[in-house]
């Protein structure tokens, strides 16, 4: 009796051996069709193909042993829910015992006389030489590479192989959707045999082939994506700017413009001049003078008669933008207003009005700008500030306010450019890649609690020069107890600086509590602020010159360079100390990357290989499809010549409506709509 074939987005209910249990365990790892059990990848191998002598086994790796069961010894009960199995094995020249635990069923199908390999770490020497709980298969066995799956209760390995085994004898072949000379010219091998030997390799070798394939094509598919999307966005808009004289604004800063400043500003009033929304990441290191840039923006807006919503992630950093914004607009006869959460009824009423009527030209706000009660009466620019603390959702929902209107995403994650070309694909790039003139490095340590009390010598002596401090204390929850080991802390802070006025911000504290905290110390009313991580993003104070971070083993590389981004933000020399008694080599590591270096993307690329991306942007933050198996932190060179074939790709086809490429456009579009589900 021949099986049925089976299609790749039939339901794995027709494979053989799974029911409904099976079937719901496979679904918890995402695999509802033969298709999905077919990416289900497996995450190494058992690699049986090179045995060892007993007597040549490695100490502390596990190895693999060819050998004959040559008795087979009583089992033993040792407790009333274990009994321990054991065989004599030998490998021709030397023995050893092989211990199996609790498993009769395994110890009864190996026979006396039969060879076998076994995949275990061989521990003790001589006599005693021990092998406990190997993996068994029969020297006759025709796969000597067996995958290791990811699995979930319910599932065995031996039963994934199984399914995987059969889908892969009952499907036809794939559809090749990688366009041919593409697979030429990037040496890529061809669908099938990916699918074979991801799953079943008969060396390792090929194993590595299939691999390769699966992650370019993967990439591939990705970039493709992103460019389709940039493509499709390139609707018109009628928000049109005619007048790209910024003179007025420039005339009010205290400083003069970073040529890489006038550079973003020139590129971002280009798009807005061009009757397609801008979709513009301006990417710039912590204290590069973003602000500046959007300010620019807004005061472009307002001048060709468009609102701008400018948008942050916390209170207090929108009330900063408010601040710096209304200050530099106003006099310009441009109407600047906050709206936040925390504002009474009545405040939040009148602001909408003013938002509504059109009277405000730039609204600054958090999340309560979204509302849906907030209409604008021309909403023509939008800008998100910090925007990896941003869902994607938001950002959508946000610009459909306004019919078309210019985007502007601000980040201070400086991201490799590869990776951001993938990530932000469907945006064009604007870099700040200079600071402003006469910053100080900053100086970085990493110090022990001992020398804590030195330390405050230190920051003492700078707090008399006028300057201010930082201190972080970290909260692993906002549990009552953290909040009072940080209050404590404060209280001590203050003890040992008596002459000295200290303040406490923290993330439970009502929002004008905070404002007015953080207030006071930006008009340095205080000189030290302790604080919990409220302060990592955008807050800036350029008095200050030293933070301190406790327990800066807690915190991620870029998280703590966005903390000390808080200070060398003026002329004066900062410094940065890192508090830690924790010396665990890893630990150590990010302490000196970040002591040697104060460049933003070479830290971030560190973190990114440390931590990889789904930590390093937050829990799926960036919006792209779930990767399978490339990795956007490893996989960078397959990253750019995906990208580099994608873009070939649509260099003849920019909308892949060519009929070659049907198959293509719709596993791509399959793929974006997956992660749109989600
Ligand atoms: P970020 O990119 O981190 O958001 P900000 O816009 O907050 O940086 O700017 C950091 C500080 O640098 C601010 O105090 C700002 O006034 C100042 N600043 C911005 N641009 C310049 C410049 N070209 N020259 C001198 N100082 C500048
Ligand atoms: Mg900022």
């Amino acid at each position: 009796m021949t099986e049925k074939t089976l299609g790749f987005s039939d339901s794995i209910t027709q494979l053989g051996r799974i029911g409904s249990k099976r079937q719901s365990a496979f679904l918890k790892l995402g695999a509802a069709t033969v298709g999905d059990l077919l990416t289900l990848y497996p995450r190494s191998y058992i690699d049986y193909t090179s045995p060892v002598l007993i007597a040549s086994a490695p100490e502390d790796e596990p190895c693999v042993i060819r050998g004959t069961v040559l008795r087979k010894l009583a089992p033993a009960r040792i407790r009333s829910s274990m009994t321990v199995f054991k065989l004599i094995v030998s490998d021709g020249i030397s023995e050893m015992t092989v211990t199996i635990y609790n498993s009769k069923y395994l110890f009864e199908s190996l026979y006396v006389g039969e060879e076998y390999l076994l995949y275990g770490k061989v521990t003790g020497g001589g006599r005693r030489r021990d092998m406990s709980s190997p993996l068994i298969i029969n020297a006759l066995s025709q796969d000597r590479i067996l995958p290791v799956y990811p699995l979930t209760e319910g599932l065995t390995q031996s039963v994934v192989r199984g399914c995987v085994k059969e889908a892969l004898q009952r499907t036809g072949d794939p559809s090749e959707i990688i366009p041919q000379e593409i697979r030429q010219r990037y040496g890529v091998c061809a669908c099938r045999f990916a699918l074979e030997s991801i799953h079943f390799p008969k060396d390792m070798r090929s194993a590595q082939i299939a691999r390769e394939r699966l992650i370019f094509e993967e990439l591939y598919m990705l970039s493709l994506g992103m460019r389709l999307l940039k493509t499709r966005m390139r609707e018109r808009t009628s928000y049109i700017i005619n007048d790209t004289d910024i003179n007025d604004l420039e005339k009010r800063l205290p400083f003069s413009m970073t040529g890489a400043q006038k550079r973003s500003i020139t590129e971002c009033a280009k798009d807005m001049q061009s009757g397609v929304p801008m979709n513009r990441l301006l990417q710039g290191d912590v204290g590069s003078g973003k602000t500046v840039v959007a300010a620019a923006c807004a005061y472009l807006a307002a001048k060709s008669g468009f609102q701008t919503a400018l948008m942050a992630p916390t209170e207090i950093l929108a009330a900063q933008h408010y601040k710096t914004l209304s200050e530099l607009l106003e006099p310009l006869g441009i109407k600047v207003s906050l709206l936040t959460g925390s504002m009474t009824e009545k405040q939040k009423s009148q602001i909408r009005e003013l938002i509504e009527s059109g009277e405000c030209a730039v609204a600054i706000g958090t999340h309560a700008l979204f509302q849906k009660s907030v209409s604008f009466r021309t909403l023509g620019l939008v800008i998100t500030d910090e925007q990896h603390r941003f869902g994607v959702n938001q950002r959508a929902e946000l610009a459909q306010k306004g019919r078309s209107p210019h985007r502007l995403v601000m980040s201070a994650t400086p991201i490799p450019r590869t990776l951001a070309l993938m990530i932000f694909g469907d945006m064009d790039i604007s870099v700040l890649d200079e600071l402003p003139k006469g910053r100080l490095p900053i100086k970085t340590y990493g110090v022990t609690g001992k020398k804590r009390e030195s330390m405050f010598g230190f920051v003492h002596k700078e707090l008399l020069c006028g300057r201010q401090c930082y201190i972080v204390c970290p909260m692993i929850d906002e549990s009552e107890m953290q909040l009072r080991s940080v209050k404590k802390y404060a209280h001590d802070v203050a003890e040992r600086f008596k002459d000295m006025r200290v303040g406490l911000l923290h993330g439970k504290m009502p929002a004008d509590e905070k404002e007015s905290v953080m207030l006071d110390f930006k008009e340095h009313r205080l000189d030290i602020l302790v604080s919990t991580t409220v302060v990592e993003v955008g807050v800036d104070v350029p008095n200050a010159s030293v933070m301190i971070v406790e327990n800066a083993d807690r915190f991620g590389l870029s998280q703590l360079h966005q903390l000390r981004g808080r200070v060398g933000r003026g002329e004066y020399q900062s410094y940065c100390i890192l508090m830690t008694d924790n010396m665990t080599p890893d630990c150590l590591k990010r302490l000196e990357t970040l002591a040697h270096t104060n460049d933003g993307f070479k830290i971030s690329e560190e973190d990114l290989k440390m931590r990889g991306p789904g930590e390093f942007f937050g829990q799926r933050q960036h919006g792209l499809p779930k990767l399978k198996i490339a990795s956007l932190a490893n996989d960078v060179d397959v990253m750019r010549s995906a990208q580099q074939a994608a873009e070939e790709t649509l260099r003849g086809d920019r909308e892949l409506s060519d009929p070659k490429h049907k198959m293509l456009r719709a596993a791509v579009e399959e793929l974006f709509a997956k992660s749109a589900e989600l």
